[in-house]
């Protein structure tokens, strides 16, 4: 599929200037050229001419974690502590999943997630095969994962980690390369350290990121030093985890030290503002992170900890969390932005997304200018972060191929993954 997008605005995030008159030619996947001298522009063969005037066109967002299918436990189990949300209501419904469950909520997620602009994710679940159904049906792209949850190495776990790597060594580069594969272990607390050195031994095999989650609350910290002696951050360095890529969710408690490691072994961190907040756990450190040099990047956690999964959101959050601390010119439009892009895929491990170039692959997403709360545009960039949100995505482009076109799905059926989802959402209700 050949598009040409003619007389756009553009934000590149090449760099941070904004370019009018901008014409960009997609071809076998990737941005072709990009221009805002269209005069060498081959205006013919194409089978998709877009028109800029009065639309941006800009790189979608790349939301660094979440649960996708627990869109079907979006609000019921709201205002808990985590523990608690996770081991008297979480675990326990999440034991009723089925496959069929976890393909149509997937669905539904991608839907929700398209229509906010987002054009790739990581994401961590159980039956992850059929997410990865969902992800080569919708045309998106993703980082998936088995969610491994062993508190004991025994033989159920055993067959739950061949299973995982079963997956990576079947869906690895799937889809025309839409799909990437990772390894999860669900976090230090929930599995025994044989789980833990298995699985580095797996990453380090396989070559692909361990996704996690780590030091999300005070407690986690607590119990880490009462049992290991110290940190998580540490601990997962003793375990040999550091060696292979790792991103890590949350990392709310964090001492110098910790900061100073994840920086030296390039961890990525994946920060959750909307979850850290709805579950008291904390204002996580990133400014401090950002300045030892760690690459940090968003996402939205699951549905159940959010409850939506707008990275629109998401990115404002993550810089007014920080601004609350005292210092209103920590995370600026510009950066927090790039967080949400850039520095995800970069965190995913995908190559060649996050910016507008030529010879990168065509992730893009056009939004609507011509809006009330648009005008004027002193800063774009500024309008963006701190004025836009899911209703202005009017296309979404992903791999080259138009997913999203003047807000109706090209790829799937949103109607029927709603249906389904409301009727088979119905077990998990709370009596
Ligand atoms: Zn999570």
């Amino acid at each position: 599929m050949r598009i040409l997008l003619r007389n756009f605005t553009a934000l590149t995030l090449a760099d941070e200037s904004l370019k009018d008159g901008v014409w960009i030619t997609i071809d076998a996947g990737r941005i072709e050229s990009i221009t805002q001298n269209p005069k060498g522009v081959e205006t013919k063969g194409f089978t998709k001419v877009i028109e800029g005037k009065d639309k941006l066109v800009m790189p979608g967002f790349v939301n660094a974690h979440t649960h996708l299918s627990m869109v079907l436990l979006r609000g019921f189990a709201d205002d808990l502590p985590l523990k608690e949300w996770l081991e008297e209501a979480i675990w326990p419904a999440e034991t009723k999943l089925t496959p069929e469950d976890v393909y149509w909520a997937s669905l539904l997620g991608i839907a929700e997630m398209l229509r906010s602009g987002t054009t790739a994710f990581a994401d961590m679940y159980f039956y992850i095969d059929e997410v990865a159904k969902a992800v080569e049906q919708s045309g998106m792209r993703a980082l998936l994962s088995y969610a491994i949850i062993a508190p004991r190495y025994d033989r159920g776990t055993i067959r739950t980690l061949k299973a995982a790597q079963a997956f990576i060594q079947e869906f690895e580069g799937e889809a025309s390369g839409r799909i990437r594969t990772a390894l999860s272990p669900h976090a230090l607390y929930s599995c025994a350290r044989e789980v833990w050195e298995r699985t580095i031994e797996l990453a380090l095999e396989h070559k692909v990121v361990i996704h996690t989650h780590l030091s999300e609350t005070e407690g986690e910290v607590q119990d880490s030093y009462k049992k290991h002696g110290v940190s998580p951050v540490k601990y997962l360095e003793e375990l040999g985890a550091l060696e292979a890529k790792v991103l890590a969710a949350h990392c709310v408690h964090l001492s110098a030290e910790d900061i100073e490691l994840l920086a030296q072994r390039g961890v990525a961190v994946a920060h959750c503002p909307t979850s850290n907040m709805k579950l008291g756990s904390g204002i996580a450190p990133i400014d401090e992170l950002i300045r030892a040099g760690v690459n940090v990047a968003i996402g939205t956690d699951g549905a159940g900890t959010n409850n939506n999964l707008d990275m629109f959101e998401e990115v404002r959050l993550a810089a007014f969390l920080q601004k609350v601390k005292g210092n209103p010119t920590v995370l600026p439009a510009s950066q927090v932005l790039k967080m949400g892009t850039v520095n995800g895929a970069k965190a995913l491990g995908l190559e060649a997304i996050g910016t507008l170039e030529e010879g990168q692959k065509a992730d893009l997403i056009i939004l609507d200018l011509d809006r009330p709360h648009m005008v004027p545009t002193h800063n774009l960039i500024s309008n963006v972060v701190y004025a836009a949100g899911p209703a202005d995505v009017e296309t979404v482009i992903i791999d080259g191929k138009i997913v999203m076109e003047d807000q109706e799905i090209l790829t799937f059926d949103e109607q029927e993954a709603k249906h389904k989802v409301k009727e088979l959402s119905a077990k998990y209700a709370r009596r």
